[in-house]
C-alpha cells in the first residue's frame, strides 16, 4: 500500500493556448490532467515516493485519460473509481496579463462529487503514513463525508493528516459557507498549507504570525504559507521561519502550490517513518523540508502546464545543490 495517499478531484484542465487573454477571448484550449490532489500524487511519485490517489472520474474518455495519466506516472490507482452518473469535471483556465487566472468549472455535477463513504476501502489506508486532501471534496455530499471518513481511518491508523484548502470560492454556495467549511476541516489536521490570501480569509487577519498562531490554536501542528517567488514560511508551536525561494525563469506558475505541497510531504516522510513528531522537528529540519518544497514549486514554474513540468528528485537536487542544468 502507498506511503502517501491523496484524496479528492482529478479533472481535466482545458488551458488557453494563448496567454494574456480572458476565457471569453481564448481561441483554443489544450487538454491537461489536473485537480490539486491528483497533481500532488503525481508530484510525489515523480519525487520517488510511493503515492496513491482516491477519487472518482467519469466513465468517459476524459476519465480514461486521467486513469492512464496517473498510472503512467506511477501513482497507485487501486482506489481511483469510475462513476457512471456524471462526467469527469472540466476546468477551463486562462492566464491573464495581470498574472491572475480566469477560470470556470464544468461540474454541475462532476464525477468527483460522487465519491461516497462506501467507496472508502479501510484496508487501503491502514499502512498510509501521510493522508492529504483539499477542500473541494468538502463542498457537497456524499463527497464531504467520504473525505472525513477516509481521513479519520487514516488518522486512526497513525497517519499524519495534511490539508491544502486550495480555496475555490466559485464552487461554494457563498463565501461565509466556504469559510466555515474550510475552517471545520482544520480540526484533526496535523499540517496545513495556505497562501497568504487563504490565511487571511480563514483567520480574518492579514498578520501572518497571528494568523498562523490562530491555526495552531485549532490543534494543527505545522502551518506552511506559500509566498510565491519569495519562498515560504512555516510555524509550529516550537519554531518558525521563512525560507527563501529559488531564482528561476518563470514561464507559468500554475501548479506551484500543489508542487510545493508535495515537496513538504516528501520532505516530512522520512521523519514520519522514524515516528518523529512534527512539533519535535527543529529549525534545521524545517529549513531542509521547505527548501525542498520551494525547489519543487520553483521548478514547476519553468515550463508550461503542471504535470509535464513536475520535477524528478534529481532535478530538485541539482537546483538545491546549485548545479547548472537544462530542463
Ligand atoms: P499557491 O498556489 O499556494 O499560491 P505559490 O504561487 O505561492 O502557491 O507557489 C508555491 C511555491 O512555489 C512558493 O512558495 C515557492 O516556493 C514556489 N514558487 C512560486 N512562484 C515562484 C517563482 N516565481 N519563483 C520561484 N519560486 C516560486
Amino acid at each position: 500500500m502507498p506511503d502517501i495517499v491523496t484524496l479528492g478531484e482529478a479533472l481535466i484542465d482545458l488551458v488557453s493556448t494563448k496567454s494574456g487573454v480572458s476565457l471569453e477571448e481564448a481561441p483554443k484550449f489544450l487538454r491537461a490532467a489536473g485537480g490539486a490532489p491528483a497533481n500532488v500524487a503525481v508530484a510525489l511519485s515523480r519525487l520517488g515516493n510511493s503515492a496513491g490517489f482516491i477519487g472518482k472520474v467519469g466513465a468517459d474518455p476524459f476519465g480514461e485519460f486521467l486513469f492512464h495519466t496517473l498510472s503512467d506516472e506511477g501513482v497507485d490507482t487501486t482506489c481511483m473509481l469510475s462513476e457512471t452518473g456524471a462526467h469527469t469535471t472540466l476546468a477551463f483556465v486562462s492566464l491573464m496579463n495581470n498574472g491572475e487566472r480566469d477560470f470556470i468549472f464544468y461540474r454541475d455535477p462532476g464525477a468527483d462529487m460522487f465519491l461516497s463513504e462506501s467507496d472508502i476501502d479501510t484496508d487501503y489506508l491502514i499502512d498510509c503514513r501521510i493522508f492529504h486532501h483539499g477542500s473541494i471534496s468538502l463542498i457537497s455530499e456524499p463527497n464531504r463525508t467520504a473525505t472525513i471518513i477516509a481521513r479519520r481511518i487514516a488518522a486512526s491508523a497513525g497517519a499524519v493528516i495534511s490539508y491544502d484548502p486550495n480555496i475555490r470560492l466559485s464552487l461554494w454556495p457563498d463565501p461565509e459557507t466556504a469559510r466555515k467549511g474550510v475552517r471545520a476541516a482544520l480540526e484533526g489536521t496535523d499540517i496545513v498549507k495556505v497562501s497568504t490570501e487563504e490565511l487571511a480569509f480563514i483567520t480574518g487577519t492579514d498578520d501572518m504570525d497571528k494568523g498562523c498562531s490562530l491555526i495552531l490554536d485549532m490543534g494543527v501542528s505545522l502551518v506552511t504559507v506559500t509566498l510565491g517567488a519569495a519562498g515560504s514560511y512555516y510555524r509550529t508551536v516550537a519554531v518558525s521561519g521563512q525560507v527563501p525561494g529559488f531564482k528561476v525563469d518563470v514561464v507559468d506558475t500554475t501548479g506551484a502550490g500543489d508542487a510545493f505541497a508535495a515537496g513538504v510531504l516528501a520532505g516530512l516522510l522520512p521523519f514520519v517513518k522514524q515516528s518523529r513528531a512534527i512539533c519535535d522537528l527543529d529549525k534545521e529540519d524545517y529549513y531542509k523540508i521547505l527548501r525542498l518544497a520551494n525547489a519543487v514549486g520553483a521548478l514547476v514554474t519553468t515550463e508550461r502546464g503542471v504535470i509535464p513540468s513536475l520535477p524528478t528528485k534529481g532535478e530538485v537536487e541539482a537546483l538545491t545543490n546549485g548545479t547548472i542544468f537544462e530542463r
